[in-house]
């Protein structure tokens, strides 16, 4: 997942993830890619369009 730098670490997308894959820090996002089913609900939920699936 790729995180933008307008990342505002608001903790929606990890609240919304069914496998809870993402780990919000003061200034960054952590993703445990392995488990991740590539639902997109994390993708879709971030207000600001933060995230996306390009490497
Ligand atoms: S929902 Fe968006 S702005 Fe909020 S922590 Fe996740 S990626 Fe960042
Ligand atoms: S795509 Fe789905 S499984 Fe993967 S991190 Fe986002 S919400 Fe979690």
């Amino acid at each position: 997942m790729m995180v933008k730098e307008w990342c505002m670490y608001c903790g929606e997308c990890a609240g919304v993830c069914p496998r809870s894959l993402i780990e919000v820090r003061e200034t960054s996002l952590i993703f445990n890619e392995e488990g991740c089913k590539d639902c997109q609900i994390c993708v879709q939920v971030c207000p600001v369009q933060a995230l996306s699936k390009e490497e």
